[in-house]
């Protein structure tokens, strides 16, 4: 069974195209710049662990024009892995914000568009690039039905405790202000692995996942469900990120206003401006060791606040579990950076996490446990794989509706 899953943006579409009797993918690429008079278009096929590249300029119009260059890419004799459009049995869409309206992955229709477009206000830069995805995915691959499946759903289990602010009761009922986190899909499939890896049933099993990239949010899973979450209404709060902020005193806003910066602008500031290239003006954290290796003391300082703030949320979710089994370190960050998990986890020997320091080195893209034999607490770095994740809930949703 194929399936295409589609991460939308306002210029932008990623795709993956992926094999489901073996859940591996076959090709995967991105559409930059969509709408400017030159688009990049980055496509791979693979076959095997081998992969080919191929890469091309042009321009594209719209996310009209681009998927139609992904469906003529899909099907080329060299650079495709399928022979027609309709080898493709389903399209799983990413979208960013369910909110309380839409909780599970579903196959859409007219009216689950219609509680997307109504969640536009909560995620005006996803959601309505998401519609747009679903909009042409419809009319150029109509045969095959397209599912929304949200960054949002994994955390729908959180009790009202951990996702209500301490605000009047009437910015919850009228404006659903709450937290809702994100990059629940990544969590959903880490926290699922883990358990596989540790071979134990995910119902007994308190975890700490730790989604750590360009954003970052760490999750307390029991028995395979959110509890918590350090991300909220938008992607901003929790430990410091690449250029959001990550958690700061509210009353930073109204002090900023006060010196006469607009709404908008204040927005730009924390999601772009703010975090590691706010501390030392670099976003990529490859570029911050390297500023670190030549003495750059902002840059020690915004690694340094990356590890402690991280630091600090394990401890608060660690709280909350009251057990803590493992911890999952996952993403660009996570899986890559040995130096940030070890610092992450200074100081946390009291409470049983003995970091092996030589499998902690280790780079490798498979799953493994980088804690001694004999530490009490595991810590484990599991690759994550949204995208197969996607196409799994996709394929679990259509089963639902008898589809
Ligand atoms: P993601 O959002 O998951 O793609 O992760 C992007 C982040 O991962 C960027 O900050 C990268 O600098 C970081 N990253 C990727 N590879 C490495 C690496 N080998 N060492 C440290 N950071 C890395």
């Amino acid at each position: 069974m194929i399936v295409l899953v589609v991460n939308c943006g306002s210029s932008s579409f990623k795709y993956q195209l992926l094999d489901m009797d073996t859940g591996k993918p076959l090709c995967s690429g991105l559409v930059e710049r969509i709408g400017e008079s030159s688009s990049p278009f980055s496509h791979k096929k693979y076959a095997g662990s081998e992969s080919l590249s191929f890469k091309k300029e042009d321009s594209y119009a719209d996310h009209s024009a681009a998927f139609q260059a992904v469906l003529a890419m899909l099907t080329h004799p060299e650079h495709g892995s399928i022979s027609r459009v309709e080898d493709i049995k389903a399209i799983g869409h990413r979208v960013v914000h369910g909110g309380e309206l839409l909780t599970r992955a579903c196959v859409v229709g007219e009216e689950e568009k219609e509680k997307i477009r109504l969640l536009v206000p909560m995620a005006p830069l996803h959601n309505p690039a998401c519609l747009q995805g679903i909009e042409v995915a419809q009319t150029f691959c109509s045969h095959a039905p397209s599912v929304a499946v949200f960054d949002t759903e994994f955390h729908s289990t959180m009790p009202p405790r951990a996702f209500r602010y301490g605000l009047p009761q009437k910015f919850y009922t009228d404006f659903g202000i709450r937290r809702y986190g994100f990059h629940g899909t990544s969590h959903k499939y880490v926290s699922r692995k883990a358990a596989e890896f540790l071979r134990l049933p995910p119902e007994n099993l308190n975890l700490i996942t730790c989604h750590l990239g360009n954003g970052c949010s760490l999750t307390a899973v029991q028995g395979g469900k959110s509890i918590d979450t350090t991300m909220g209404l938008t992607p901003l709060p929790g430990p410091l990120m690449g250029t959001r902020c990550g958690d700061i005193d509210p009353a930073i806003i109204p002090f900023l206003a006060a010196k006469g910066y607009a709404p908008a602008e204040i927005d730009r500031i924390l999601n772009k401006e703010s975090g590691l290239k706010g501390i030392c003006g670099l976003n990529d954290l490859r570029d911050v060791h390297a500023a670190r290796e030549k003495g750059d003391a902002r840059a020690e300082l915004a690694f340094e606040m990356l590890c402690y703030s991280i630091r600090r949320q394990i401890g608060a979710l660690w709280a909350c579990l009251g057990r803590t089994d493992a911890l999952v370190f996952t993403a660009g960050i996570g899986e890559n950076d040995s130096e940030l998990r070890q610092k992450c986890l200074q100081g946390l020997e009291r409470w049983g996490v003995s970091l092996d320091q030589a499998k902690n080195s280790v780079r490798s893209p498979e799953a493994r446990r980088i804690s001694k034999d004999d530490s009490k607490v595991q810590v484990l770095i599991i690759p994550t794989n949204e995208e197969l994740e996607i196409a799994r809930s996709a394929l679990l949703a259509l089963e639902k509706d008898g589809i």
